[in-house]
């Protein structure tokens, strides 16, 4: 493996951490091991992979060398101890927690986090005996101070969240969190180690669905979870547990999620200013009654954001449209470079429609407190020309009946925005 000093920057990490030239032929590329399984020399190097051998493979399951590449760079970029990948991003959240986790223990959980954790979380877990506490302010350390249990094991929260753009204050949920004698777990799929480094802000785990911004390309499924220093001794154990649990990712997958993280910083950079522009334009469309990016100041985590993430805020964030269900309709039919799906961190753009889609199974209290209205669409900004987006978006809107482009606002729109900013509002 390259050795990395330390002082090198991003950008080179991204491309040359934890590769080599293959031994054998001198690939510069790691190669794609597709193999079940590693043949032994002999009766001793049989016994030796299976006792002490550290470097030795014995089954892919276990541990194979493209995979093994992917985590020593993620690991690197991330600033943690060691990187455990896994086949999603929610192989990812699983095996972090349940690496932390036993019967009778309790998990304190942001209510901001993607909708597969959530159902994780209070459906799947509570049959194996680990119970689920959701802290509804998540941008209040002492929400979360007050929520903790003598059976909390693990606090649990995103980085940016999905389509709220709420942002988790780290260091100050990280130090509730260790004055507790408890570690924090953060999903950082929406901002990627190019954006934010929770390790660095004092988080314990971060993990990452590899499928969005590090795959990039819209074609793999990936997870990657990452243990900062002070759970070294955790990760040999629950690197046992993802063996046995048997999420595994595929060599081709890694070789893949290896070739979009050799370009994260360039695209993260165009994702990010590209989507500020979108939503700077959706702020001033008369049609739409509030655009939730945490890039614009109107945002009330905006300065949170501009503190811990001074390289942007990412390119997913959604907007409300005055007229409801209807107007999001016309607007989601009417798009043509956008594509309708529910993934994100795509170099395409794409657009949801979170209350009819990924967020259907919540009830309107739910929706309406997740910031979700029935005019809310959610957009994940690609790497497209910004200007052939806006005019996609341009001509979709102009699908909108005239009156719904009448700056007056619905009554109950009014008072949706005003709900969900009132449980938004700073302290
Ligand atoms: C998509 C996503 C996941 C789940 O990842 P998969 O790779 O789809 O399993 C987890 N967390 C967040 C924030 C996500 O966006």
């Amino acid at each position: 493996m390259t050795a990395v000093v330390p002082a090198h920057g991003f950008a080179t990490r991204q491309i040359h951490a934890g590769v080599a030239p293959d031994p054998s032929h001198g690939s510069a590329v790691t190669p794609i091991h597709l193999t079940a399984g590693f043949a032994f020399d002999d009766f001793d190097a049989a016994r030796d992979r299976f006792g002490d051998d550290p470097d030795g493979y014995v089954y892919s399951r276990y541990g194979n060398p493209t995979v093994a590449a992917l985590e020593r760079k993620v690991a690197d970029l991330e600033s943690g101890a060691s990187a455990i990948a896994v086949g999603s991003g929610q192989a990812a959240v699983s095996v972090a927690l349940l690496g932390l986790l036993r019967a009778g223990d309790r998990v304190l959980s942001s209510t901001e986090v993607y909708e597969g954790s959530r159902g994780l979380l209070a459906e799947d877990f509570a049959r194996f005996g680990i119970g689920v506490d959701f802290v509804t302010e998540p941008h209040d350390p002492e929400a979360w101070r007050r929520a903790i249990r003598p059976e909390t094991r693990v606090l649990f929260g995103e980085t940016v969240s999905n389509p709220r753009n709420e942002v988790l204050d780290i260091p100050a949920i990280a130090a509730v969190a260790h004055a507790a004698g408890l570690p924090l777990v953060v999903d950082s799929t929406l901002t990627t180690p190019y954006l934010l480094r929770p390790l660095e802000l004092g988080a314990d785990v971060v993990v990452h669905s590899a499928s969005k911004f590090l795959s990039g390309h819209g074609a793999a499924l990936g997870g990657v979870l990452v243990h900062a220093a002070t759970l070294a001794d955790r990760v040999a154990e629950t690197r046992a547990l993802a063996s046995r649990l048997g999420p595994s990712l595929s060599p081709v997958n890694a070789f893949l999620l290896q070739q979009g993280i050799e370009t994260l910083s360039l695209r993260m950079d165009r994702h990010t200013s590209t989507a500020r522009t979108i939503a700077e334009w959706l702020a001033a469309r008369s049609e739409v009654s509030g655009v939730d990016s945490a890039a614009l100041p109107s945002h009330p985590r905006h300065e949170l954001a501009r503190r811990l993430l001074p390289r942007g805020t990412g390119s997913v964030f959604s907007f409300t449209l005055a007229g409801g269900e209807p107007a999001a309709r016309a607007v989601l039919d009417a798009v043509r470079l956008f594509t309708r799906m529910s993934h994100l961190g795509d170099t395409r753009s794409l657009i949801l429609h979170p209350a009819t889609t990924s967020h259907a199974r919540r009830t309107p209290d739910e929706l309406l407190a997740a910031g979700i209205a029935p005019g809310t669409l959610r957009l994940s900004v690609g790497l497209e020309d910004p200007a052939d987006l806006l005019a996609d978006l341009e001509r979709a809107f102009a699908a909108l009946p005239v009156e719904r482009r009448e700056p007056a606002r619905h009554p109950h729109l009014a008072h949706v925005r005003q709900l969900t900013h009132a449980a938004l509002a700073l302290t």
